[in-house]
């Protein structure tokens, strides 16, 4: 027998919807690329989602279109979210970050349609734009006395000018749940970057996890600083969960530096803030030496790499701010898991409680996860066996875009299957996850990826390198950098400053390796794959160059 309640799909629309009628005047403040600070509410994100849409329309675009976005953190972009995927369009969001040549590569994979860029990445899209053909517009998010003249590009816009003679009146379509809403690239351990498809169900349903009391207890009393990108995983979630509670929004456009997000923190009375470690040491920086002080500020969520100790003290017992340390993947919408107590805890001594902030946390409702060995036996949650953590859920991957990488998940003896992060982690037996290791090849630096395959295939087209292993390197600021080893052709020469300048221009700057180590060899598996655990191993007594 089925329920006989009402059937209505879970749509990305249904958010914005609710945003303007229920807390139509609440406030979204942004950071403008221009620097100033420009102010409106969810009714104008509303009615200017719409105009979008309907600008949308009038290109021509197909249900299922990709339209991508190269953006900071602001209003348009947020309009963008839900006029492109209330419409039944794909919304792209592309890391500025990487290098031109993998956006381009990007692009074209996700044979996007349309480009909607913030001016400060000009220059990129003059970059890009020859290599992706198929783009039929490149939309400058500004207004259209702004508009480059001269910039080579064609059939390029503004967005005020796209959107401006569109009416704000438009019936967002209705359609199944499952159809697809956003896309993020994220770079695999293997091969090319691989797409992760959002639905707008999987959206959902995690905006409501995101929200609840134990995950970021969101409500329409915060004032929300997303400093987390909406570039990278539709930042954490929030641009959604902000909808669905209503809550005031603070964007800070680029300007991620300590000072500027410490003002905008104060200035618009900011009481969660959402980052990397890397942004939120900034901050700390900044404040310290004047001894400033939060007035607002209650609470951030702090993951994309592991928190430091220290910084977690510091927020706590410094500034009276509840760190919430989480855990998550591009994969996985992101939230895995977040770091609050539970009632038999607020009665132990701070020491014991501040163990437990350490960790990454308990899952939250709609992620099952589970550590295994080698041989995919579940381990005990005893907080001491670690293995490799795998997970499912709605919110979760099943597959990537245009099924690249084959079926990436693991089933269990009942059939079900399981997505094997690439973390090796423990669990305690009050189900709190403590990542300890990686298995996957990749570095993060200040919360962005470096493939070290990308890196080891520069250095091995050198003449002089016949072998090559990029390694993370422990560092104070970034969490990791990348280390090269290399093994020399036999009466080759090569300098550690020459292969350094070997990188120029075939990758961005930042994934430029700090130091090359040259060895006799590498250390090799059974498989005849390099073992990266061991080089790591042998490496341990080594520092990063300061330089
Ligand atoms: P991304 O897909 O870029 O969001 O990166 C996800 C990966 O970042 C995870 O698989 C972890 O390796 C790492 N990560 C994310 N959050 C944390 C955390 N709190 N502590 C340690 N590693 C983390």
């Amino acid at each position: 027998m089925l329920g006989l309640m009402q059937d209505q799909p879970l749509l990305i629309s249904s958010l914005i919807e609710f945003a303007e009628r229920h807390h139509g005047d609440g406030e979204i403040v942004s950071r403008r690329v221009e620097g100033d600070i420009h102010r409106y509410t969810w009714a104008d994100v509303a009615g200017r989602s719409r105009q979008a849409a309907n600008a949308l329309d009038g290109e021509s675009l197909g249900f299922g279109d990709r339209v991508a976005t190269l953006a900071w953190n602001g209003y348009r972009h947020l309009e963008l979210y839900y006029g492109v995927s209330g419409s039944g369009r794909v919304l792209h969001t592309i890391n500025p970050r990487l290098h031109p040549d993998q956006i381009a590569w990007i692009m074209n994979h996700a044979e996007d349609k349309i480009l909607c860029f913030d001016l400060s990445f000009l220059p990129l899209v003059q970059a890009v734009h020859a290599k992706c053909p198929d783009v039929r517009k490149w939309i400058a998010l500004c207004d259209a006395d702004r508009l480059p003249v001269d910039s080579g590009i064609p059939h390029l816009d503004s967005y005020e000018r796209w959107i401006g003679t569109q009416p704000d009146t438009y019936a967002w379509p209705t359609f199944d749940e499952n159809t697809a809403s956003s896309m993020c690239y994220t770079s695999g351990t293997t091969g090319n970057p691989k797409a992760t498809l959002y639905s707008h169900r999987s959206t959902l349903l995690h905006a409501y996890g995101a929200a609840l009391p134990d995950v970021m207890c969101l409500s329409a009393r915060d004032s929300v600083l997303p400093v987390v990108p909406m570039f990278h995983v539709n930042a954490w979630g929030l641009p959604y969960s902000a909808a669905l509670t209503g809550c005031k929004v603070v964007f800070p456009g680029p300007a991620l530096d300590g000072k500027s997000v410490y003002e905008l923190i104060e200035a618009e009375q900011v009481t969660f803030a959402a980052g990397v470690p890397t942004v939120w040491q900034m901050l700390l920086t900044h404040m310290k030496p004047g001894g400033l002080r939060f007035s607002s500020l209650t609470r951030t969520v702090i993951g994309g790499s592991a928190c430091p100790p220290a910084m977690i003290h510091a927020f706590q017992q410094d500034y009276g701010v509840d760190v919430l340390h989480a855990w998550g993947m591009t994969e996985m919408s992101p939230l895995g898991t977040l770091c609050t107590l539970k009632n038999k805890h607020l009665a132990q001594p701070a020491e014991a409680q501040d163990a437990i902030r350490l960790k990454q946390g308990r899952a939250i409702f709609g992620v099952d996860m589970k550590i295994v060995d080698g041989d995919g036996t579940e381990l005990a949650w005893d907080g001491k066996a670690y293995g490799d953590l795998m997970v499912k859920g709605p919110w979760i991957v099943k597959a990537y875009y245009k099924g690249e990488g084959g079926d990436p998940l693991v089933p269990d003896a009942n059939g079900h299957g399981w997505f094997p992060t690439g973390d090796v982690a423990t669990i305690d037996a009050d189900g709190y996850l403590q990542i300890t290791d990686r298995s996957k090849d990749v570095i993060k630096s200040g919360g962005e990826w470096i493939s070290s395959i990308d890196i080891e295939n520069i250095a091995v087209a050198h003449p002089a390198v016949a072998m090559a292993a990029c390694i993370g390197v422990a560092h104070p600021k970034w969490d990791e950098r990348p280390v090269l080893a290399v093994v020399k052709r036999p009466g080759a020469e090569v300098t550690r400053e020459e292969l350094l300048k070997f990188y120029e221009g075939k990758t961005a700057k930042w994934q430029v390796p700090d130091d090359v180590i040259f060895v006799e060899s590498i250390p090799i598996g059974a498989t005849g794959k390099m073992l990266k655990t061991k080089l790591r191993e042998q490496l341990r007594g080594y520092t990063l160059p300061t330089i």
